[in-house]
């Protein structure tokens, strides 16, 4: 990738005085930007198998939830990807519940 970028222009307050406000440019380079974001927004959205411990996106896996109190909010404690999952329902005897959406890879 060698996208021809145009220089991004950020500047200070101290220059309102100078150039005025109407004259200020605030633009941050939109790579770092996106960057930055997308590594928080990953981080969030990794996960790791309770069982077999592969980091996965939580959205493929299976979350562990548990309500700390009656009616409170139900916390994702654990995940669990969807074959340890599957396995793990299988030896205790419980039916696997219907997984849509999660893919076995
Ligand atoms: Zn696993």
């Amino acid at each position: 990738m060698a996208e021809q970028e145009k220089t991004p222009v950020f500047m200070k307050d101290s220059l309102i005085e100078i150039v005025g406000e109407d004259a200020m440019k605030r633009e941050f380079p939109p790579q770092l930007l996106v960057r930055k974001k997308s590594e928080k927004i990953l981080a969030k959205l990794m996960g790791e198998c309770a069982e077999c411990h592969k980091r996965k996106e939580k959205s493929k896996m299976v979350s562990i939830t548990a309500r700390t109190k009656r009616g409170g909010k139900t916390n994702a404690f654990a995940y669990m990807c969807k074959p340890c999952f599957v396995k793990w329902c299988k030896e205790h005897g419980v039916n696997v519940p219907q997984l849509e959406g999660l893919e076995d890879k």
